[in-house]
Parts: C-alpha cells; sequence; structure tokens
C-alpha cells in the first residue's frame, strides 16, 4: 500500500490566527478553527493534515522555555507517526523558538517548519495563507522517499530559513525574517526550489529529545558611555551562569580598565562570557583588534557569527543538560546544529 504523507500541525498562536476585539480594539490570539475556516484549501492537500492547538494560544511575546519543553514533546510523541510537522507560532520570538528547538531535537531528520504571518487569515491581503500553504508543503517534500529538509526551518514570504540562523528583522513588512550569515534553504516561487548544498546533514541516528533549559542567563549590550555600576550590577545577578555580551562590530569592546577588571572577575568567579556581535551580519574574530585582543586574553569566548537568539537558546540548552563547565566552553564556541560557521 502507497505511504499517505502525514504532516501534523501545531498551533501555538501569533497573529496568524488572531482576531481583533471589537470592544478594544486590540489583536488577540484566537483558536485553530479560525484558521481552518479561513484557509479551507488546507483540505485539498492530498495529505493526511491533524493539528493540535495549545490551549490558551499565546502571542509568541509570552513564549517561555517552558513551552518550548512541551512542544519538543508533543514532537517527540508523534515523531513516528508524521512525516513532517509545521508550527504556527507568532513571528515575535520565532526565531527564539526555532533556535531553542533545534538545540532540544538532537539527530533529527523529519522537518520542522514554523511559520505565522503579519496579518491574521481573516483579513483579505493576509500572508498567512501563503505562508501555512507552502510549509505545509515544505514539511511533505521528499524525494525517492528521503525527507528533503532534515531541519527546524523558518518558513516566512517565499523563503526557507534554517531556523537558528535567523532573526526578525522587521515589523511591518511581510519578508519579517532574514538569516544574514547562512544561505536560504528554498525560495518559493512557481515552484520551490531547494538549495541542496545549503541543507544540513542527517547524523543517521536515533531522534533525541533533551529537554533540559535553564534559563540562569543573561545580557548585557555595550553602548558608548556604559556605566560601571550597570555592568558590575549584571556581572554580579545572583545565579546567572553565562552571560552574553552584546560587543561591537568584530566583537569588539572598550578597553577602560574598570570594564577589563570587572569581567575578569567575573569570569575568575566562573560566569562563562560569550561575545556575540551586535551587528546582523558578519562574525566575531577576537583579537583582530586591541579592543577584543583583551577580552580574549580575559577568558571571553567567541561566538562567532551566532545571531543573539540562537545564543540565547544554545546557553541555555548547554546549561540545562549535565555538561562540565569545560565542556559548555568548548560547545559554545563548536558549531552543533548549524548555528555557527567557525
Ligand atoms: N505579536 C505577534 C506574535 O508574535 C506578532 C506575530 O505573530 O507576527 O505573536
Amino acid at each position: 500500500m502507497n505511504h499517505q504523507t502525514a504532516i501534523l500541525i501545531i498551533y501555538t498562536g501569533g497573529t496568524i490566527g488572531m482576531i481583533m476585539n471589537s470592544e478594544t480594539g486590540v489583536l488577540q490570539p484566537f483558536d485553530f478553527v479560525n484558521i481552518n475556516e479561513h484557509i479551507p484549501e488546507i483540505r485539498k492537500f492530498n495529505y493526511k493534515i491533524d493539528s493540535i492547538s495549545f490551549d490558551p494560544v499565546i502571542d509568541s511575546s509570552d513564549m517561555e522555555p517552558e513551552i518550548w519543553v512541551r512542544l519538543a514533546h508533543i514532537i517527540e510523541e508523534n515523531y513516528e507517526s508524521y512525516d513532517g510537522f509545521v508550527i504556527l507560532h507568532g513571528s515575535d520570538t520565532m526565531a527564539y523558538t526555532a533556535s531553542a528547538l533545534s538545540f532540544m531535537l538532537e539527530n533529527l531528520f523529519k522537518p520542522i517548519i514554523l511559520t505565522g504571518s503579519q496579518l491574521p487569515v481573516g483579513v483579505i491581503r493576509t500572508d498567512g495563507k501563503e505562508n501555512l500553504i507552502t510549509a505545509i508543503e515544505i514539511a511533505a517534500g521528499s524525494d525517492k522517499g528521503r525527507t528533503i529538509i532534515p531541519e527546524v526551518c523558518i518558513y516566512f514570504d517565499y523563503q526557507l530559513f534554517r531556523g537558528n540562523r535567523t532573526h526578525k528583522d522587521n515589523a511591518d513588512y511581510f519578508e519579517a525574517f532574514r538569516s544574514p550569515n547562512y544561505p536560504a534553504l528554498a525560495h518559493a516561487g512557481v515552484e520551490i526550489k531547494y538549495n541542496p548544498k545549503a541543507v544540513g546533514r542527517t547524523s543517521g541516528k536515533k531522534l533525541r529529545v533533551l529537554t533540559g533549559m535553564d534559563s540562569n542567563i543573561a545580557c548585557l549590550k555595550l553602548f558608548p558611555g556604559i556605566g560601571k555600576n550597570y555592568v558590575k550590577s549584571v556581572l554580579n545577578i545572583p545565579g546567572i551562569k553565562g552571560l552574553i555580551l552584546e560587543t561591537f562590530g568584530a566583537g569588539n569592546a572598550p578597553t577602560k580598565q574598570w570594564f577589563l577588571e570587572e569581567l575578569q572577575n567575573a569570569i575568575k568567579k566562573g560566569l562563562i562570557v560569550f561575545n556575540v556581535t551586535q551587528c546582523r551580519g558578519g562574525s566575531v574574530k577576537m583579537g583582530k583588534y586591541e579592543t577584543s585582543m583583551s577580552l580574549q586574553k580575559a577568558g571571553v569566548l567567541s561566538g562567532h557569527d551566532i545571531t543573539f537568539e540562537a545564543a540565547v537558546a544554545k546557553m541555555m540548552y548547554l546549561f540545562g543538560n549535565d555538561h562540565s563547565t569545560e565542556q559548555i566552553k568548548k560547545y559554545l564556541q563548536t558549531p552543533l546544529r548549524g548555528e555557527m560557521t567557525i
């Protein structure tokens, strides 16, 4: 008997399914029935399509690591029964969720496609229809029985990106996401054109779902004039294990003595500091300038070209999964799921 492709849609919320509250005029998440009614085309696919809806559905600004764990469990429980998964998600924190899932799902060999929209499905000019329909097509995609996209991805406005390489770049345009340091995995036009060279390889091993996420991390975004008290208080937040230092350009920071001393002291006390550039494109190159050489000497680790979103997820994942300090330092600087180029 021929295998019928099976897709599971997991609806978490987001603009795609929102409706306007007639009293307040505010957009609020609404249940999946709303999406189903507005996109009857879903039923025309020759696939078995099931859906699971969060209850309550959320605006993705309310996303939490506990919800990532719930998503990872839903995928684990349904992994054998479906060929691909589509996660409907608000665009605001979609890049964080995609990054987190990429780390939590080790040895993934089925497509997990996150999508959403800038306009709700009930609005005539909605981008939600195209996004959802093509995301389903991609999640179902196979070539000679092999999954084309064995990765966690974001599909938005005709482009498919590796999820942990993306960031939300625009709050107004349909083209909401960018992946400045890694090429798109596919472009959807008349045909869906895949870029096989950019797609990650599967390990051939069994899926392992690692759901430990430790959110005892912080970030410190540098700016000219940053004050000592501010830096000191961030570095000394009780219980933090890791700090994302958002640096200038190729990973540079002020050379002021007090700044370096505060950083050195915190690192000596065990804080792991990860250098991620404020630039959306390009990479940290510690040691290229004098202003980053001292960071390197102090024991700051290079985030290379990782996005801020992927750095958050990677730190939470590494601190949450029983690794030694040395392993965490090594893994932070090593690509684990194609999230950085070194
Ligand atoms: N605030 C919405 C959310 O992230 C925006 C969107 O869906 O695009 O849930």
